[in-house]
Protein backbone atom coordinates (compact mmCIF):
# COMPACT_ATOMS: atom_id res chain seq x y z
CA UNK A 1 0.00 0.00 0.00
CA UNK A 2 1.09 3.35 -0.74
CA UNK A 3 1.60 6.25 1.67
CA UNK A 4 -0.79 8.39 -0.21
CA UNK A 5 -3.09 5.65 0.26
CA UNK A 6 -2.38 5.48 4.02
CA UNK A 7 -2.98 9.00 3.97
CA UNK A 8 -6.07 8.92 2.58
CA UNK A 9 -7.40 6.15 5.17
CA UNK A 10 -5.94 8.31 8.20
CA UNK A 11 -8.02 10.99 6.83
CA UNK A 12 -10.84 9.18 6.34
CA UNK A 13 -10.54 7.72 10.11
CA UNK A 14 -10.25 11.09 11.13
CA UNK A 15 -13.68 11.70 9.99
CA UNK A 16 -15.43 8.64 10.90
CA UNK A 17 -13.98 8.76 14.20
CA UNK A 18 -13.82 12.34 14.87
CA UNK A 19 -10.34 12.37 16.57
CA UNK A 20 -7.10 12.48 14.56
CA UNK A 21 -5.93 8.82 13.95
CA UNK A 22 -2.57 9.50 15.20
CA UNK A 23 -1.60 6.29 17.91
CA UNK A 24 1.26 6.22 20.54
CA UNK A 25 2.90 3.47 21.74
CA UNK A 26 3.00 0.12 21.05
CA UNK A 27 0.21 -1.42 18.83
CA UNK A 28 -1.10 -3.67 21.92
CA UNK A 29 -1.78 -0.23 23.49
CA UNK A 30 -3.17 2.55 20.49
CA UNK A 31 -6.83 1.63 21.18
CA UNK A 32 -6.63 2.88 24.44
CA UNK A 33 -4.37 5.21 23.40
CA UNK A 34 -5.53 6.76 20.95
CA UNK A 35 -8.73 7.91 23.46
CA UNK A 36 -6.51 10.00 25.32
CA UNK A 37 -2.80 11.80 25.70
CA UNK A 38 -0.74 10.06 28.23
CA UNK A 39 1.84 12.31 28.97
CA UNK A 40 4.92 11.48 26.96
CA UNK A 41 3.26 11.61 24.06
CA UNK A 42 2.97 15.17 24.58
CA UNK A 43 6.71 14.99 24.62
CA UNK A 44 6.61 14.33 20.64
CA UNK A 45 7.50 10.54 21.28
CA UNK A 46 4.11 9.07 18.84
CA UNK A 47 4.01 6.77 15.98
CA UNK A 48 2.54 6.79 13.26
CA UNK A 49 -0.42 3.89 12.72
CA UNK A 50 -3.03 3.32 9.81
CA UNK A 51 -6.44 2.47 11.08
CA UNK A 52 -7.89 0.23 8.64
CA UNK A 53 -11.89 0.13 10.04
CA UNK A 54 -11.03 -2.22 13.15
CA UNK A 55 -7.62 -1.86 13.76
CA UNK A 56 -4.14 0.02 13.83
CA UNK A 57 -1.54 -1.45 12.12
CA UNK A 58 2.00 0.02 12.64
CA UNK A 59 3.60 1.97 9.80
CA UNK A 60 7.12 0.64 9.02
CA UNK A 61 10.01 3.38 10.23
CA UNK A 62 10.51 4.32 6.50
CA UNK A 63 6.92 5.31 6.19
CA UNK A 64 6.57 7.24 9.77
CA UNK A 65 8.84 10.36 8.49
CA UNK A 66 7.20 10.58 5.03
CA UNK A 67 3.82 10.13 6.76
CA UNK A 68 4.53 12.64 9.22
CA UNK A 69 6.03 15.27 6.73
CA UNK A 70 2.97 14.90 4.08
CA UNK A 71 0.48 15.29 6.56
CA UNK A 72 2.34 18.29 8.63
CA UNK A 73 2.49 20.01 4.85
CA UNK A 74 -1.18 19.54 4.79
CA UNK A 75 -2.15 20.70 7.84
CA UNK A 76 -0.25 23.75 6.93
CA UNK A 77 -2.12 24.04 3.88
CA UNK A 78 -4.88 23.90 5.34
CA UNK A 79 -4.57 26.45 8.03
CA UNK A 80 -3.35 28.35 5.31
CA UNK A 81 -6.61 28.28 3.60
CA UNK A 82 -8.83 28.83 7.11
CA UNK A 83 -6.61 32.00 7.60
CA UNK A 84 -7.36 33.62 4.32
CA UNK A 85 -11.21 32.39 4.52
CA UNK A 86 -11.40 33.98 7.94
CA UNK A 87 -9.43 37.33 6.90
CA UNK A 88 -12.01 37.46 3.55
CA UNK A 89 -14.90 36.89 6.02
CA UNK A 90 -13.79 39.55 8.34
CA UNK A 91 -13.39 41.75 5.68
CA UNK A 92 -17.09 41.18 3.84
CA UNK A 93 -18.45 41.30 7.68
CA UNK A 94 -16.82 44.92 8.65
CA UNK A 95 -18.27 45.87 4.96
CA UNK A 96 -21.92 44.34 5.70
CA UNK A 97 -23.66 47.71 7.69
CA UNK A 98 -25.71 46.07 9.93
CA UNK A 99 -29.58 46.59 9.56
CA UNK A 100 -31.53 48.92 10.95
CA UNK A 101 -33.45 47.89 13.85
CA UNK A 102 -37.45 48.43 13.76
CA UNK A 103 -39.77 47.38 16.01
CA UNK A 104 -42.43 45.22 14.95
CA UNK A 105 -45.96 45.65 16.16
CA UNK A 106 -48.59 44.00 17.26
CA UNK A 107 -51.49 42.59 14.81
CA UNK A 108 -51.98 44.94 11.72
CA UNK A 109 -50.42 48.24 13.42
CA UNK A 110 -47.32 50.45 12.32
CA UNK A 111 -43.86 49.32 12.75
CA UNK A 112 -41.65 51.68 14.33
CA UNK A 113 -40.52 53.22 11.55
CA UNK A 114 -43.52 53.68 9.37
CA UNK A 115 -45.13 57.04 8.29
CA UNK A 116 -48.38 56.46 9.65
CA UNK A 117 -50.57 58.52 7.46
CA UNK A 118 -54.14 57.80 9.67
CA UNK A 119 -54.79 55.75 12.30
CA UNK A 120 -58.03 57.32 13.18
CA UNK A 121 -59.14 61.01 14.05
CA UNK A 122 -58.42 64.21 11.20
CA UNK A 123 -57.27 63.59 7.86
CA UNK A 124 -54.39 66.12 8.04
CA UNK A 125 -52.15 63.90 6.48
CA UNK A 126 -54.44 64.07 2.62
CA UNK A 127 -55.71 66.84 1.15
CA UNK A 128 -58.08 67.39 -1.73
CA UNK A 129 -56.52 66.78 -4.99
CA UNK A 130 -57.78 69.77 -6.42
CA UNK A 131 -56.94 71.82 -3.07
CA UNK A 132 -58.23 72.74 0.23
CA UNK A 133 -59.00 70.36 3.18
CA UNK A 134 -59.85 66.71 2.41
CA UNK A 135 -63.51 66.29 2.34
CA UNK A 136 -63.97 63.01 3.11
CA UNK A 137 -66.07 61.83 6.39
CA UNK A 138 -63.68 60.81 9.42
CA UNK A 139 -65.71 58.55 12.02
CA UNK A 140 -63.31 57.30 14.63
CA UNK A 141 -60.94 54.90 13.43
CA UNK A 142 -61.85 55.12 10.12
CA UNK A 143 -63.07 57.68 6.70
CA UNK A 144 -65.68 57.39 4.36
CA UNK A 145 -65.23 58.58 0.28
CA UNK A 146 -67.45 61.35 0.62
CA UNK A 147 -68.96 61.04 -2.91
CA UNK A 148 -68.84 63.60 -5.78
CA UNK A 149 -66.20 65.92 -3.71
CA UNK A 150 -63.32 64.01 -5.71
CA UNK A 151 -60.12 62.34 -5.09
CA UNK A 152 -57.98 63.00 -1.72
CA UNK A 153 -54.26 62.63 -2.11
CA UNK A 154 -51.29 62.78 0.90
CA UNK A 155 -49.39 66.15 1.23
CA UNK A 156 -46.28 64.27 1.86
CA UNK A 157 -44.86 62.51 -1.95
CA UNK A 158 -43.35 58.77 -2.02
CA UNK A 159 -41.17 57.12 -4.44
CA UNK A 160 -40.51 53.15 -3.36
CA UNK A 161 -43.14 52.11 -0.69
CA UNK A 162 -43.89 49.23 1.62
CA UNK A 163 -47.62 50.05 2.21
CA UNK A 164 -50.19 48.78 4.76
CA UNK A 165 -54.17 50.05 4.17
CA UNK A 166 -57.31 48.34 5.40
CA UNK A 167 -60.71 48.84 3.65
CA UNK A 168 -64.33 47.70 3.29
CA UNK A 169 -67.22 47.94 0.61
CA UNK A 170 -70.36 49.60 1.85
CA UNK A 171 -73.29 46.77 2.43
CA UNK A 172 -75.68 49.15 0.15
CA UNK A 173 -73.81 48.25 -2.75
CA UNK A 174 -74.36 44.43 -2.67
CA UNK A 175 -76.78 44.22 -5.54
CA UNK A 176 -75.27 46.71 -7.61
CA UNK A 177 -72.96 45.15 -10.59
CA UNK A 178 -69.53 45.35 -12.07
CA UNK A 179 -67.23 48.63 -11.48
CA UNK A 180 -70.71 49.92 -9.83
CA UNK A 181 -70.00 48.16 -6.68
CA UNK A 182 -67.56 49.26 -4.20
CA UNK A 183 -65.31 51.14 -6.52
CA UNK A 184 -62.43 53.00 -5.58
CA UNK A 185 -58.21 52.26 -5.79
CA UNK A 186 -55.37 53.58 -4.38
CA UNK A 187 -53.14 54.89 -6.63
CA UNK A 188 -49.03 54.91 -5.80
CA UNK A 189 -47.28 58.00 -6.80
CA UNK A 190 -50.85 59.20 -8.10
CA UNK A 191 -50.65 57.19 -10.94
CA UNK A 192 -50.61 53.60 -10.72
CA UNK A 193 -53.78 52.23 -9.65
CA UNK A 194 -54.48 49.14 -7.38
CA UNK A 195 -58.11 48.71 -7.73
CA UNK A 196 -60.66 48.70 -5.08
CA UNK A 197 -63.79 46.68 -6.16
CA UNK A 198 -66.60 44.74 -4.76
CA UNK A 199 -65.32 41.76 -6.19
CA UNK A 200 -67.12 38.99 -3.81
CA UNK A 201 -69.65 37.65 -5.95
CA UNK A 202 -69.42 40.41 -8.53
CA UNK A 203 -68.01 39.27 -11.75
CA UNK A 204 -65.94 42.19 -13.78
CA UNK A 205 -63.15 42.18 -16.19
CA UNK A 206 -60.11 40.32 -15.04
CA UNK A 207 -57.46 43.52 -14.91
CA UNK A 208 -60.65 45.53 -13.06
CA UNK A 209 -61.23 43.61 -10.74
CA UNK A 210 -59.97 43.97 -7.10
CA UNK A 211 -56.31 43.80 -6.57
CA UNK A 212 -55.97 44.43 -10.58
CA UNK A 213 -53.53 47.26 -11.69
CA UNK A 214 -55.93 48.67 -13.19
CA UNK A 215 -55.99 47.15 -16.91
CA UNK A 216 -52.41 46.15 -16.66
CA UNK A 217 -52.64 43.03 -14.69
CA UNK A 218 -55.06 40.72 -12.92
CA UNK A 219 -54.85 39.46 -9.17
CA UNK A 220 -53.32 35.79 -9.17
CA UNK A 221 -56.56 34.69 -7.29
CA UNK A 222 -59.29 36.83 -5.94
CA UNK A 223 -59.09 36.98 -2.38
CA UNK A 224 -61.99 39.07 -2.22
CA UNK A 225 -64.35 39.24 1.56
CA UNK A 226 -68.15 40.31 1.31
CA UNK A 227 -68.83 44.39 1.26
CA UNK A 228 -69.15 45.36 5.55
CA UNK A 229 -66.04 42.97 6.11
CA UNK A 230 -62.60 45.08 6.71
CA UNK A 231 -59.85 43.47 4.24
CA UNK A 232 -56.30 44.42 3.82
CA UNK A 233 -53.53 45.54 0.71
CA UNK A 234 -50.35 45.23 1.49
CA UNK A 235 -48.01 46.72 -1.10
CA UNK A 236 -44.51 47.10 -1.79
CA UNK A 237 -44.03 49.67 -4.92
CA UNK A 238 -40.76 50.19 -6.17
CA UNK A 239 -40.98 53.79 -8.48
CA UNK A 240 -39.75 53.66 -12.07
CA UNK A 241 -36.55 55.18 -12.63
CA UNK A 242 -35.77 57.76 -15.35
CA UNK A 243 -32.62 58.61 -17.46
CA UNK A 244 -31.73 62.38 -17.70
CA UNK A 245 -33.43 62.57 -21.36
CA UNK A 246 -37.05 61.57 -19.09
CA UNK A 247 -36.66 58.16 -21.28
CA UNK A 248 -37.87 55.51 -18.61
CA UNK A 249 -34.30 53.11 -17.33
CA UNK A 250 -36.15 50.69 -15.28
CA UNK A 251 -39.72 50.54 -15.02
CA UNK A 252 -42.10 50.35 -11.99
CA UNK A 253 -42.74 47.59 -10.18
CA UNK A 254 -45.62 46.05 -7.90
CA UNK A 255 -46.52 43.24 -5.29
CA UNK A 256 -49.55 43.25 -3.32
CA UNK A 257 -51.15 40.89 -0.71
CA UNK A 258 -54.44 40.76 -0.49
CA UNK A 259 -56.15 39.75 3.16
CA UNK A 260 -52.59 38.39 3.54
CA UNK A 261 -52.38 36.47 -0.16
CA UNK A 262 -50.38 37.55 -2.82
CA UNK A 263 -52.24 38.14 -5.87
CA UNK A 264 -49.29 40.38 -7.85
CA UNK A 265 -45.35 39.84 -7.81
CA UNK A 266 -43.72 42.12 -8.65
CA UNK A 267 -45.53 42.60 -11.84
CA UNK A 268 -44.11 45.70 -14.38
CA UNK A 269 -46.28 48.96 -14.64
CA UNK A 270 -46.64 49.63 -18.02
CA UNK A 271 -47.37 54.04 -17.24
CA UNK A 272 -50.36 55.24 -15.55
CA UNK A 273 -53.31 53.89 -15.20
CA UNK A 274 -56.69 55.56 -16.21
CA UNK A 275 -58.02 58.75 -14.16
CA UNK A 276 -54.71 59.20 -12.85
CA UNK A 277 -53.58 62.68 -11.51
CA UNK A 278 -52.18 64.32 -14.41
CA UNK A 279 -51.50 67.15 -13.06
CA UNK A 280 -48.39 65.89 -11.62
CA UNK A 281 -44.94 65.64 -13.39
CA UNK A 282 -44.46 63.42 -16.02
CA UNK A 283 -41.01 61.75 -14.47
CA UNK A 284 -40.56 62.42 -11.07
CA UNK A 285 -39.12 60.23 -8.76
CA UNK A 286 -41.90 60.63 -6.13
CA UNK A 287 -45.90 61.46 -5.47
CA UNK A 288 -48.59 61.56 -3.35
CA UNK A 289 -50.62 58.39 -2.62
CA UNK A 290 -53.89 59.04 -3.88
CA UNK A 291 -57.72 57.30 -2.96
CA UNK A 292 -60.30 57.59 -5.55
CA UNK A 293 -63.90 58.94 -5.48
CA UNK A 294 -65.48 56.78 -7.54
CA UNK A 295 -69.24 57.57 -6.09
CA UNK A 296 -68.83 54.52 -3.91
CA UNK A 297 -68.49 55.01 0.16
CA UNK A 298 -65.87 52.48 0.54
CA UNK A 299 -64.22 53.15 4.10
CA UNK A 300 -60.50 53.17 4.90
CA UNK A 301 -58.43 52.88 8.42
CA UNK A 302 -55.22 51.78 9.52
CA UNK A 303 -52.81 53.45 7.32
CA UNK A 304 -49.43 53.19 6.94
CA UNK A 305 -45.95 53.34 5.22
CA UNK A 306 -42.59 52.31 5.06
CA UNK A 307 -40.37 54.59 3.14
CA UNK A 308 -37.85 52.14 1.15
CA UNK A 309 -34.86 52.51 -1.29
CA UNK A 310 -35.40 49.44 -3.32
MG1 LIG B 1 -61.08 52.22 -9.21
Amino acid sequence: MSIQKKIINIYTCTQYTGRIPIAIGTKSEVPRMSQSRPAWSRAGMYRIFQFDGENYIDLPFYAQKEVKQIMEKKIKVNLLILSLFLVAFAVQSQELPQPKVVDPAEKWNAPSDAVVLFNGGNLDKFESVTGGPAKWIGEGDHFTVNPGTGNIHTKDHFGDIQLHIEWRTPTEDIGKKNQESGNSGIYLMGKYEVQILNSFRNETYPDGQAGAIYLQHPPMVNASRAPGEWQVYDIVFKAPVYNNEGMEKEPGRVTVFHNGILIQYHVEIKGPTIAFNKALPEHATKGPLMLQDHDNKISFRNIWLRELNL
